[in-house]
This record gives C-alpha cells, sequence and structure tokens, in this order.
C-alpha cells in the first residue's frame, strides 16, 4: 500500500520499525534515516528478509534542505517522526515542501526554552490544508493513546466530559539506580519543570512535583503518583467540549526522586551551557551520555505498566464514570521486539496512526491531533497489534 520514511533510530524507532514489519500490506517499503547511520543499519539487519522492504539513510533532521534531498530520493507516502521533539518544525517544513504526509509522537520544544506547547505545530494548520497534506500530531501513547481515549469515552459513553485524569503508571524495574525510559534529556526537562492543570479554562501551575496523590493502579498496585504538565492536556481542552478540568499524573519511585534531587541540586539536570576544558557543554546533555541508553533497558526491566484515564461526566442526566487503561508487561515487549514497554507503548500507537493515514481512515488536509479523529478505527487496531485495553466502569476516583 505505501512507503514511510521513519526519521530516528533510537528506542521507540525500534518498535514502530518491528510493527511496520508486521503490517507489511500497509508498509510495503520503509527507510530508517538518523544521524548516526550505524543504528539504522543494526535495526535493519534484525529484520531484513521479511515483506517489508528495507533501505536506510544518513540524515541530519535539523536540516530542512537534507530532509527534502532524502524525501525526494525515497519518495515516501509518509514522514514518522521519532527523532526528538527538537526536529519537528523542520521534518514538517520538508514535509509540506514535497506533499508528503506527517506524524510526530511529541510536540515541539525549542531546545533552548524547556516548555512544550502545541502552538508552534498549530500555526502550520493553513499551510498543511493549502498543500493537502496531513499532519498528524502526538501519535504515541501519551499524548496518543490517552487522547484517543477519551475521543472514544466522548463517542460512546459521555454526553459532557466533565473531569479527566490521565494517570501514568510504569511498576517495571530495570535493576539500575537510576535510567530514564526514554529519551533522558526530554524526559528530565519534562519532570523538572512546573506542574500545571486545566481548569475552569485556564491553566493552574503548581512547582514541579508537588501535587502527590497514592492510587491504587489494576494489576499494579498502590503507587505514589505526581502531577505533571503533559502536552495532551493543551489539545484535550480544545477539542473535548465542556471539559472543566485535565490533570497528568505520572509514578515515580522515591529511589528515583531521590537521585533526581541530588543531580538538580549540583546542577547536572541545567540547560544552561557551562564552559568545560575550553569547551561549551551543556550539563543535561552530558547527564544524558553518562546515563544508560533507554534502547538497553529491554532485557532488565521486568513488571508492568497501566497507563489510562479516569473520566467523569453525565450521560442522559445522570453522573457518569469511566476507567479506560492499557496494561503492558516489559518482559512481553521485550520478547516481541526487543525493547522495553515505554519503548513499546509509543511505538505500536505511531505505526498504527501512519496506517490511518496511508489507508485513508484518518486523512485531511490540515494539522490534527489524535482526538479530532474517528477512534473507532484507532482503538480496533490497538486491540489487534498489541496494545489491548479495558474498561471500568466504577472505578476509584483520585479525589
Ligand atoms: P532516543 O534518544 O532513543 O532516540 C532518538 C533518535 O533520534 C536517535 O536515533 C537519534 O540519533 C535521533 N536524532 C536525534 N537528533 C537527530 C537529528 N537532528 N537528525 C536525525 N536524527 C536525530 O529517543 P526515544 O526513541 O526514546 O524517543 C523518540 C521520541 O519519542 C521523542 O521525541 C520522545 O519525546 C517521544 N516519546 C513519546 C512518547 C509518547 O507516549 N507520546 C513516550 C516516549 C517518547 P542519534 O542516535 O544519532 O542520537
Amino acid at each position: 500500500m505505501g512507503k514511510a520514511l521513519i526519521i530516528g533510530a533510537g528506542g521507540v524507532a525500534s518498535v514502530v520499525i518491528h510493527k511496520c514489519c508486521q503490517n507489511p500490506d500497509v508498509f510495503e517499503e520503509i527507510c530508517i534515516a538518523s544521524r548516526t547511520v550505524e543504528k539504522c543499519e543494526a535495526i535493519k539487519a534484525k529484520l531484513d528478509g521479511g515483506k517489508t522492504r528495507i533501505q536506510t539513510a544518513r540524515v541530519d533532521a535539523d536540516n530542512t534542505e537534507m530532509v527534502i534531498e532524502l524525501i525526494n530520493k525515497f519518495k515516501p507516502d509518509i514522514v514518522i517522526n521519532v527523532a526528538l521533539p527538537y526536529q519537528d518544525l523542520t521534518i514538517m517544513d520538508a514535509c509540506l515542501a514535497t506533499g508528503v504526509h506527517y506524524l510526530d509522537t511529541a510536540n515541539y520544544e525549542p531546545p533552548e526554552i524547556p516548555k512544550f506547547e502545541y502552538k508552534w505545530q498549530w500555526a502550520y494548520r493553513e499551510r498543511f490544508e493549502k498543500a493537502g497534506v496531513t499532519a498528524l500530531l502526538g501519535s504515541g501513547f501519551d499524548p496518543g493513546v490517552t487522547s484517543v481515549f477519551c475521543a472514544y469515552a466522548q463517542k460512546h459513553y459521555f454526553d459532557e466530559i466533565h473531569y479527566i485524569d490521565i494517570v501514568d503508571a510504569n511498576a517495571g524495574d530495570h535493576g539500575y539506580h537510576f535510567a530514564t525510559n526514554f529519551n533522558p534529556e526530554i524526559n528530565i526537562r519534562e519532570i523538572t519543570a512546573p506542574g500545571s492543570y486545566w481548569e475552569n479554562g485556564e491553566w493552574v501551575e503548581t512547582e514541579p512535583l508537588e501535587l502527590k496523590k497514592v492510587y491504587d493502579l489494576p494489576e499494579i498496585g498502590p503507587k505514589d503518583i505526581y502531577l505533571l504538565h503533559h502536552e495532551e492536556i493543551e489539545s484535550l481542552a480544545l477539542n473535548i467540549k465542556g471539559v472543566k478540568r485535565i490533570r497528568f499524573w505520572m509514578t515515580f519511585s522515591e529511589k528515583y526522586l531521590t537521585h533526581l534531587r541530588v543531580l538538580e541540586n549540583v546542577g547536572m539536570t541545567s540547560i544552561e551551557p557551562i564552559e568545560f576544558e575550553g569547551k561549551k557543554i551543556i550539563p543535561l546533555q552530558f547527564l544524558k551520555a553518562v546515563l544508560p541508553d533507554p534502547a538497553s533497558l529491554g532485557p532488565r526491566t521486568k513488571g508492568k505498566t497501566n497507563i489510562g484515564c479516569i473520566i467523569q461526566g453525565i450521560k442522559d442526566g445522570k453522573p457518569r464514570t469511566y476507567y479506560v487503561y492499557n496494561v503492558c508487561v516489559h518482559e512481553e515487549c521485550y520478547a516481541e521486539v526487543g525493547s522495553q514497554a515505554i519503548s513499546y507503548t509509543t511505538g505500536v500507537p505511531a505505526m498504527i496512526g501512519a496506517m490511518m493515514i496511508l489507508k485513508g481512515i484518518w486523512k485531511k488536509p490540515g494539522v490534527y491531533n489524535v482526538e479530532e479523529f474517528d477512534p473507532d478505527p484507532f482503538m480496533d487496531a490497538l486491540n489487534k497489534y498489541g496494545l489491548p485495553w479495558k474498561e471500568d466502569f466504577s472505578p476509584r476516583l483520585l479525589d
């Protein structure tokens, strides 16, 4: 059916590529392109010989011209951007210039400002509409599946949704004192930033990790969860009409937070450049270089993740509560695709989003967040491609 150019060759990209190769009728040919071409070749070596034809290329996606050149050479139908959020705009520019569809899993963030918001990418709406090209933003798990869960709840179970709590829990253990489950730089920037949530039409800001609760999650048990700012709050506030409050919560162990506090206190998480032996370095980027590569955590990580949405609202004039979630087992993900569950839960929805566009089910000129499309085919595909979901109509609430 189509050709996909996959940019990035890290933990998430590896899962996307495995999943595309499991779906060769849709992904007939792929090109894996990244800054370090050896990583692309290593992934190709694992999967070559199947029905999906695989090429590799070196690309610096900070350079729009280089991405355009690669697109003109490979002629993909879609670019799946699983590099870093810093590359979103340059890749979107290349897609516009060549008339190729675009998908990513994280919103643009300028390297020098640790604040992620959609304004930069939403500013491309008119240009994508005029070019007749689809850009699908945030097709990972969170953002991604969590927003599809909300759209599904809205479509099938609620007349009005009032409260959304997104809870992202990882009860996996990789045995290291300290490691992040996806790109350490992006992960630490997210956690050390102020928290925020949406209430009555406004952002309410908190100190980083100021709000904490304990929640008893299905199949995982009670966990400490902390309120974070997260990008899907911004798009859901716009797209779920009448919503009064949206919050995002993530689990962190005491051990993880103790390490993080120490690293923060000594300045290792700073993004301000410092002079070191005659060279400018960014402490957080140096820290990334000494931490375990998230792609290497697969064989070591044991346990489960549980990510879902607890939703409250009104149906037929009566209050209703609904919890929809996915439980993923780290060891099972590793056995299937050689990655831990965090990369898995992001890579599967990225493949599904690309499939929705290639099949024409979610194809519409413009720039869209996932909750703006019909959730049903995506929810079916989650069950089929490894992220089955469960429902509970009387969940315990957070307040
Ligand atoms: P990794 O750090 O493992 O991989 C990133 C890849 O991008 C690397 O192969 C890297 O190349 C490549 N890259 C970086 N800069 C460039 C560039 N200028 N040009 C070309 N390639 C480049 O990250 P992850 O796989 O963990 O994460 C990938 C994305 O997924 C991130 O944007 C992250 O925010 C997002 N994510 C989304 C989630 C969701 O649920 N929505 C959850 C988890 C992650 P090199 O090897 O040379 O450094």
